[in-house]
């Protein structure tokens, strides 16, 4: 008689912040008796919060060497298989993900594809401008600036080059305090005349949703590091050099990037379940997809409204992290037979960085703002970093 063919394995659809952690735990709860696969179309984890250091980018010529980790060396010491494939399509009711290297069957799903950039419809915005939501589009954005900063000495009567930054989240905060603070001449090698940066929120309020005293704080110090800020009036349309507002008016720019917000990526959006804000899963309380058991959505991808709260969760790593442990811990829960249990979402606090060493910070009891809250950013990046690199999970703050 020949043995039983393998059990369909566990999927984890994307390395980021959530796939990483929600393998790295299933291997764990399971002692390894689950087989797990790990799908993503690089073979590194991208350490995605810290793409908003295009100085930091620039200067290191082109090297990515500190904003990834191989995968392989994540996993070097567990079982979880690595492969490197693009998703390009999911069917829930076959159990069947499809990849650019083939078909593959899944025992459990959990789908951690993260999110892309929404351009709301507004025509020509995704051309003509930048973007820091993947290594990628954060590489060029700095070979951009530094090639733009080449090419504005300090020349008598010279304007200096307009850097638009459209977005007044913490993503879009933090891009423009530290383009406007980076020295520019040092990087380039020439006398640079440093760059003029307005960050353009919108109709919606500058760092919506952030606790008030953070929001005064990140105001203040946004100021010192020179940024303009323009409230109020969304952008139109974007042309070569321009951004059309809503009121009517022009805003000439040398570069534009586009922090205006993120919705799910077009292979989740088109899958046949409750859908949320810009096509984010609306995932129950166990963060299972309903009417498919065993398929779990985890991080950007979905929308999740904590029932008790009625809040919802933020689009960040520190969530992504936290649904994850509990989405793993479900996942070896279905396999056991066992009961599931629902995701409860607390923050720790939130850190924006806002350029020269400095940063505004509210965290679960206390405001801290200046360099204290700048070096804790700092030093919850490298802790994450390390311990990744270790191969060990870690959580956020
Ligand atoms: C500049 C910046 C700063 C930030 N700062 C912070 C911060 O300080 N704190 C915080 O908590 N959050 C921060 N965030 C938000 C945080 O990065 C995201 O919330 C987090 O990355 C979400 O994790 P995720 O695993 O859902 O998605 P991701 O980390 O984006 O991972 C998704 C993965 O899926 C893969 N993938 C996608 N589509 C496919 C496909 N079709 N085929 C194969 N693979 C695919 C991608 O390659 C990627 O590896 C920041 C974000 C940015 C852009």
């Amino acid at each position: 008689m020949s043995p039983p063919p393998p059990p369909d394995p566990v999927v984890v659809l994307g390395a980021g912040y959530a796939g990483l952690t929600v393998a790295h735990e299933v291997h764990r709860r399971s002692r390894g008796r689950l087989p797990i696969v790990l799908v993503d179309r690089h073979p590194v984890h991208v350490l995605r919060t810290e793409l908003y250091e295009v100085g930091r980018l620039a200067r290191d010529g082109g090297s990515t060497d500190a904003w990834v980790v191989p995968l392989a060396r994540v996993f070097e010491r567990s079982a979880v298989e690595c492969r490197e494939a693009a998703v390009d399509g999911i069917d829930l009711a076959g159990r069947t993900v499809h990849l650019s290297t083939g078909p593959l069957r899944f025992g459990s799903l959990a789908v951690c594809l993260g999110s892309v950039a929404a351009y709301y419809g507004v025509p020509g915005a995704p051309e003509r401008t930048h973007q820091v939501y993947r290594l990628s589009g954060a590489l060029r954005l700095a070979r951009t600036i530094r090639d733009v900063e080449h090419g504005s000495p300090y020349l008598p009567g010279e304007r200096r080059p307009r850097i638009v930054v459209v977005g007044g989240g913490s993503t879009g905060t933090e891009l423009a305090a530290e383009i406007a603070t980076v020295d520019w001449s040092r990087i380039t090698g020439v006398d640079a005349r440093p760059p003029d940066v307005l960050l353009l929120t919108g109709a919606l309020p500058f760092l919506a949703g952030f606790p008030p005293a953070l929001v005064g704080h990140a105001r203040a110090l946004l100021g010192r590091a020179g940024v303009g800020l323009l409230h109020g009036v969304n952008v139109n349309r974007v042309e070569e050099g321009r951004i059309h507002l809503e009121d009517g008016s022009v805003l000439a720019a040398d570069v534009i990037v586009w922090c205006a917000g993120l919705e799910a990526p077009p292979i989740v959006r088109d899958l046949p379940v409750p859908h949320g804000r810009g096509g984010r899963l609306a995932v129950d309380p166990t963060l299972e997809v309903p009417g498919h058991p065993g398929v779990f959505g985890v991080g950007d991808v979905v929308e999740f409204r904590d029932p008790s709260s009625g809040m919802l969760a933020p689009g960040t790593a520190q969530a992504a992290i936290a649904e994850a442990r509990r989405a793993a811990q479900n996942i070896v829960a279905r396999a056991l037979g066992e009961p599931l249990a629902p995701f409860a979402y607390r923050e720790r606090g939130v850190i924006v960085a806002l350029g020269l060493g400095q940063g505004a910070a509210a965290l679960r009891h206390v405001t801290i703002w200046g360099s204290p809250a700048a070096l804790l950013k700092r030093a919850v990046q490298r802790e994450y970093a390390r311990s990744v690199r270790r191969g060990e999970p870690s959580s956020l703050l």
